[in-house]
């Protein structure tokens, strides 16, 4: 087997499978861009987004939570990622599909992609997009960090006794949730120094597990803005896609990975591409980087970009 070369300049030895040591590095402003973990920017900062494409993202924010979505949603992500003729023929695009109270935040999702539908510009669309990609993250945090009453937290074994004494020795407060938000109900300046450890305690519990939650949500969308980066190449770069590349292979290859959604085998569509000529860097590394790929993906759109 021959050794593989760098996509970009040719060289084999610079070459480890996905960097080049002989390349000069992406520019700073493209390495801002590629490191976005704002689902909101990652989308403004992109040129020419597409209502087709803001749907596909949306289908794959839901996809990300598919194990969990409720029944009546469950065929919104294939409808989303068909685009808006798939989702206007959708039941639960007319209708509000019915859902259990605690499957709210997916019947605010599907309600943002159904609004999404019926905006006329792009920023509009863009907001209720990003709506329904906020409730899939608050989704993902309500799964993994469900809410926590306060007391339900754990003492160490020589304050466990106190924890009926806290709550005594809490301040009562009409304000928001109590059990909850521990903010509105502070200890009572007299109270004991073990009461005052034990609640010290219970709070800390409480802000390391609603630190794990934000932290869980911000990778969450960190990985939605990676699905952006996946179907948006960066801005300041326009690839010429010559339709000689578009072979029977290469087509073959590219539909059967958005039907089964099974993109690994994309370095192979660059060798495929490449025996069709395509030496386009940008094409040949976004195939061959080890980076998930999602219906919308740009290389592929552009390959199927014909006679869809
Ligand atoms: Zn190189
Ligand atoms: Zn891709």
């Amino acid at each position: 087997m021959p050794t593989p070369r760098c996509p970009r300049c040719g060289f084999a030895f610079a070459w480890d499978g996905r960097k080049c040591s002989h390349c000069p590095p992406p520019s700073r402003a493209r390495q801002l861009w590629e490191s976005i973990s704002r689902f909101e920017e990652q989308v403004n900062s992109t040129k020419d987004i597409t209502p087709r494409q803001l749907l596909a993202i949306a289908g794959g924010c839901l996809r990300r939570v598919w194990d969990f979505l409720p029944e009546p949603v469950r065929d919104f992500p294939e409808a989303c990622e068909r685009g808006p003729e798939a989702l206007r023929k959708h039941p639960g695009f007319r209708e509000q599909p019915a859902m259990l109270n605690r499957d709210r935040e997916f019947q605010i999702a599907a309600e943002a992609i159904r609004t999404a539908l019926t905006r006329n510009s792009i920023p509009e669309l863009v907001r209720s997009i990003a709506e329904a990609a906020r409730t899939c993250r608050g989704a993902v945090c309500n799964r993994d960090y469900p809410q926590r009453e306060f007391f339900s937290f754990p003492l160490p074994p020589e304050l466990e006794r106190y924890r009926a004494d806290v709550d005594n020795n809490m301040v009562p407060s009409d304000v928001g949730n109590p059990r909850i938000d521990v903010r509105y109900r502070p200890l009572r300046r007299d109270a004991s120094v073990p009461i005052a450890a034990a609640y010290q305690h219970l709070c800390d519990e409480l802000t390391k597990y609603n630190e794990a939650r934000s932290r869980l949500a911000a990778s969450e969308e960190a990985a939605q803005c990676e699905m952006v980066r996946d179907m948006q190449i960066y801005p300041e770069i326009t690839v010429g896609f010559d339709p000689a590349w578009r072979t029977s292979t290469a087509v073959a290859m590219a539909r059967g990975f958005v039907e089964s959604r099974d993109f690994s085998a994309m370095p192979i569509l660059a060798d495929a591409l490449q025996d069709a000529g395509c030496e386009d860097p940008e094409i040949l590394e976004h195939c061959r980087a080890e980076k998930p790929h999602y219906r919308g993906c740009w290389v592929i759109e552009m390959i199927l970009a014909d006679g869809k």
